[in-house]
């Protein structure tokens, strides 16, 4: 059977281009859960490096398939392969943008797959969507990853698009893939997300932790020089907190600040006077 290779072509199988039968069941079940709302979105807070002060959060699907929550790590792929991710993302962007459109969130950065951001009309489902749930477009940031700039030149039409709706786009994942800085700065992208395979680094002794640290710092630095802020993901510790706030990321996320949880019922929103 094929191999599952981080989102490539799982789905089919390598000889016969035929569907693996349990990968076929789990579409079929991922169908079956996108029209019985089994999904959900839990959210986590992203806070300001200096105060702690939660500034927005990220929205982060989860599955709870007969009791069992899933992870999107275990469904995301075959969504993509299969082009489940299309609806599955509006349903996930309609969501959230109701969310804060509520005054339940003042904030919210949501994921957003390459398929769906290079999808022809993407800008346009995007548009539809902020107008149908009414929330200020400021409110909300596109998590994309490098992945969704392959083609530059359409890359650039779309963020542009994007921009001119008034939403923030974040680069997620930064530090993972092969984009660099100097390219990055001449997209209308605002926000770095530096990866956790970075941030959890910082604080051990010797090669590893030298090496993310000198890293973030030249992000940092570079990131400062072209007018974009910086988020550390997957921050952990009061330490790695501290270290990575010394190092000039302005945001930080991870398990130290909170976990991803449902909204609550009466959550007091994140402060609204934001630039993430
Ligand atoms: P991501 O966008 O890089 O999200 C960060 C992941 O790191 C989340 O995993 C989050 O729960 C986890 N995380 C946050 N803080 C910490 C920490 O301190 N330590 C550790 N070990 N992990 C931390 P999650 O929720 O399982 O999501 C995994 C990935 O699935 C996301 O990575 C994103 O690529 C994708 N994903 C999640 N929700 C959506 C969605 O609505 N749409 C799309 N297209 N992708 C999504
Ligand atoms: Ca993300
Ligand atoms: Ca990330
Ligand atoms: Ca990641």
């Amino acid at each position: 059977r094929a191999k599952r290779a981080g989102g490539g072509h799982a789905f089919f199988h390598p000889r016969y281009d035929q569907p693996v039968p349990a990968e076929m069941e789990l579409l079929v079940a991922l169908h079956h859960a996108l029209e019985h709302r089994e999904f959900e979105l839990l959210y986590q807070p992203i806070v300001r490096a200096h105060d702690h002060t939660v500034m927005a959060y990220e929205a982060l699907i989860r599955w709870n398939r007969a009791g069992t929550v899933i992870s999107p790590l275990d469904f995301i792929p075959l969504a993509e392969t299969s082009g489940l991710i299309l609806p599955l993302g509006r349903w996930v962007l309609r969501e959230a943008c109701t969310a804060v459109a509520q005054g339940r969130l003042t904030r919210v950065a949501v994921n957003v797959s390459p398929l769906e951001f290079t999808q022809l009309g993407f800008s346009e489902q995007v548009a539809l969507i902020l107008r149908e749930t009414g929330v200020d477009p400021q409110r909300i940031m596109l998590e994309i990853t490098e992945s969704s700039l392959l083609d530059p030149v359409r890359g650039k039409e779309v963020l542009r698009e994007l921009r001119d709706l008034g939403v923030h786009v974040g680069l997620d994942d930064f530090g993972m893939g092969y984009s660099s800085l100097s390219a990055l700065a001449q997209l209308p992208v605002k926000v770095l997300k530096i990866d956790r395979f970075f941030t959890q680094h910082v604080d051990e002794p010797g090669a590893e932790g030298h090496r993310s640290v000198e890293l973030i710092r030249a992000i940092v630095i570079l990131a400062g020089a072209f007018g974009l802020v910086t988020v550390a993901e997957g921050v952990e510790t009061a330490q790695q907190a501290q270290t990575l706030q010394a190092l000039g990321c302005d945001y930080l996320q991870g398990y130290w600040f909170g976990r991803p949880e449902p909204l609550q019922p009466g959550q007091p929103p994140a402060s609204t006077d934001v630039a993430v």
